[in-house]
This record gives structure tokens, sequence and C-alpha cells, in this order.
């Protein structure tokens, strides 16, 4: 029997995984070691008897006692708070997911590298913070990661273990998010609801806002210099606003192969669970009959300035990955709170970026944790007081 473990397992992407391993006989196929949550004590406590996990840690100190009520008499383990996630991340597992929304997710990923497990990374916030600790920490332990995000997976499929010699350009897609058509002048006042809409993804509110804003492809941008090892102007970013076609890669003969399927993230989780073999997933089929025609545009950079300023991390390196995360984490929960604009988010990351470039330190790649969450401290406080001097004027 293969143990898993998954961090996040309340969210979209864990909710997802949680699918599969469901369909996939349960507890009977499957040991299931570690179950990670938030706030959702009641949805963590039910996932972890279903799947009669060892251990269930939620985020929050807090709310302890409450998850330790909620599992009363199941005879598993309850635990809570940062440290707890890594101790539970540090428990052998075969394979585990990593799939917490933000730079909190990198802690329990990098213990799981640490000890040499193999790693499904949904949390792109690793890479994009820590790219260099990260695959370092892989290289040294004999760890593997499997590319979760869609796009990245669908790289990973494409190349189907060729090496990078003959790659002349990847190319992720993006649908453009919800304001995709909108004209510009109303970009401003977006409301939060409005940005909390996908076209074609179902996910959690926070990427979905990304998606809107367009961080979501800036965060995969540099993601797959990170990952792939490959330089930024062998990158491109595609629009297409059916995500059927996830990503290309096209290779120097002129070849280039795509990976399609219809949006759901179960395949590309059940793709990174059963590597290297290939497992029949509960995901609708593709027809193409039916989709009729697929479209593409050119990314509009005036619309979205965060590809801009991914292009920018992507030269610059250093602490900038870090910075860009934490300045968009934080001006993110400004927008959410009604602090600042739509549009403001780029502003807030790019003045952000702007200001803690001339730090001491800032163009070297942070390479311990406690070294990256002090550039994330830094850009978070930054990007506050922009906001609060901006809610001003
Ligand atoms: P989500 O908000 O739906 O779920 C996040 C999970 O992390 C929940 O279990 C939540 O309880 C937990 N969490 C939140 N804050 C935490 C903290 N501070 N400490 C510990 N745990 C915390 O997020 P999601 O949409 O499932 O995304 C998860 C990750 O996967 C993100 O990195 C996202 O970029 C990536 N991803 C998501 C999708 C998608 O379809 N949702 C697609 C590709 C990549
Ligand atoms: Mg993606």
């Amino acid at each position: 029997m293969r143990s898993v473990s998954i961090f996040g397992a309340t969210g979209s992407i864990g909710e997802s995984a949680f699918d599969l391993l469901m369909h996939d006989g349960g507890p009977d196929r499957w040991r299931v070691v570690a179950l990670s949550g938030g706030a959702n004590i009641a949805r963590l406590a039910q996932m972890a008897r279903a799947l009669r996990a060892e251990i269930a840690v939620t985020a929050y100190p807090e709310r302890l006692n409450d998850l330790r009520e909620a599992l009363a008499g199941s005879g598993i383990d309850a635990a809570a708070g940062p440290a707890a996630l890594v101790e539970a991340a540090d428990r052998p597992a075969d394979w585990t997911l990593s799939a917490i929304i933000g730079a909190a997710g990198l802690a329990p990923g990098l213990r799981v590298l640490e000890r040499g497990g193999t790693l499904a990374l949904a949390n792109k916030e690793s890479l994009v913070t820590a790219g260099r600790l990260v695959m370092a920490t892989a290289q040294r332990s004999g760890a593997r990661i499997l590319p979760v995000d869609s796009e990245h997976s669908a790289i990973f499929q494409a190349l189907g273990g060729d090496n990078l010699d003959s790659v002349e350009a990847v190319t992720i897609t993006a649908s453009g998010g919800a304001f995709r058509d909108w004209p510009l002048e109303r970009l401003a006042d977006a409301t939060v609801a409005e940005a909390s809409t996908h076209p074609n993804w179902a996910m959690g509110q926070r990427i979905t806002i990304d998606s809107a804003s367009m961080f979501n492809k800036a965060l995969e941008l540099i993601e797959a210099q990170e990952f792939f090892g490959i330089d930024p102007a062998r990158i491109k970013v595609l629009v297409h606003p059916e995500s059927i076609v996830h990503a290309l890669v096209s290779h120097k003969d002129g070849g280039t192969l795509a990976h399609l399927g219809p949006p759901d993230m179960r395949h590309a989780i059940g793709y990174a669970l059963h590597w290297p073999d290939r497992a029949d997933l509960p995901v609708a089929r593709l027809d193409l009959a039916a989709i009729g025609s697929l479209s593409f545009r050119a990314p509009d950079e005036e619309r979205w300035p965060a590809l801009r300023l991914a292009r920018q991390v992507m030269q610059t390196g250093g602490a900038s990955g870090a910075v860009l995360n934490a300045a968009k984490e934080q001006a993110l929960d400004d927008f959410l709170a009604g602090r600042i604009r739509f549009t403001d988010m780029a502003s807030a990351v790019e003045a952000t970026l702007d200001a803690l470039t001339a730090r001491p330190g800032f163009a070297t790649s942070p390479m311990d944790l406690a070294s990256v969450l002090d550039w994330d401290q830094q850009a978070r406080q930054f990007a506050a007081a922009w906001a609060v001097r901006e809610a001003r004027r």
C-alpha cells in the first residue's frame, strides 16, 4: 500500500485529491499519513475519518481543541500550528501533496524534500519565493518534485522525459480570467465579487482573483523558470480563452507538442499521484468536435502589468521572487478588505519591488527558510504601508 499525505486538504486542490483517493479505493488502497487544513475543522475531521488518516493538523493553534473534539473516538491524532505542520511533513509518506495556498506552503514542502520524499507541488509559491533553495534541497536529498500546476504538468508530460536541449520554447496558456474582455477603464472599479469568478476553472478564491489580475500567470512564469531551469526568453504566455490547451513545447526542428484536456485539476493531480504510470482517472474526456474551435491571442501587458513584473523578477533573480509573491499576497488581502482597488494590486507590487531592490542582499537568492521569510516580511510590511498611504489619497 502506498502512503500519502496532503497539506491543504480542505482547499480546492485538496478536495480534488481527496475525491481521487476516494474513487480509488480510499483507505483500503491508500495509507493516509497526514491531512492538513485551516479553519474548516469539521471538513478536515470528516476527511481524516473517511481516509483513516494517522494525523490531522489545523494551521490555527487556537482551533486545536475543536479539532480534538471533532476527532474524538477515531484514534486519529490532532495537532495545530505551523510547527506541527512541519512535524507532520516529517512523517514518512511515499507521496505528499503540497496544496496549501501562499508562502505558508513552503515550510512543510521543504521538510518533505529534506527527508528525500516525493513532493507533488501545487503550491507554486514555493518555487516563486525560494526556487533555488527548493531545487537545491531536492537535489541534495534525491527527492523528486512532480509539478501539479496544470500548465507545468502539461509541459512535464509533453517533454515525456526529454531534456531541454532540443527545446526552443515552452508556452503556458492563460484563460485571461474574469476581465479578459473588460474595457481597460473599468478595471479600477472591479469588485471582489466580480474578480472572484473564473470563465473555466473552479478554484480557491485567492487564485481566482490572481487569474483576473494575471498574477497567477506571473507566478507560473517564474515557477516554470525555476522548475525546468529554462531561461526566461524561452518561456512564453499565450491567451487561450477555452482553457483546453494547457501548454506547448516547441522544439528546434519546428515541431510543437501540445497538452490538451478539459479544465479539471484532477487530471494533473492524478497524473502526479500515479506517475510514472497512467491511471484511469474520473475526469471528463475531451470532445473536440463538441468544442468546435479553439482560439488564441497574444497577452496584453497594459491590461496585465503582472506579466511585466514577472519578467522583471525572472531577470533579477535574488530575493525578487519572494518579494513579488509576498507583496502580491498583501495586496490581495488589501483588495479583499476593500482598502485598495483592483488595479492597485500591481502598483503595490511594483512599488515594493522598486523600494526593496536597494536593500542589502536583494541580489542574492535566499538559501534558507529564515532568509526567505525575512524578505517575505519586509515585502508585506512595505506593501501594507503602501496600501495605507494609497487609501488616504
Ligand atoms: P484554497 O484556498 O482553496 O485552499 C488552501 C488550503 O490551504 C486550505 O486547506 C487552507 O485551509 C490551507 N491554508 C490556508 N492558509 C494556510 C496557512 N496560513 N497555513 C496552512 N494552511 C493554510 O487554495 P487552492 O485554490 O486549492 O490552491 C492551493 C495551491 O494550489 C495554491 O498554491 C495554488 O496556487 C495552487 N493551485 C491551485 C489550483 C486550483 O485549481 N485551485 C490550480 C493550480 C495551482
Ligand atoms: Mg496553473
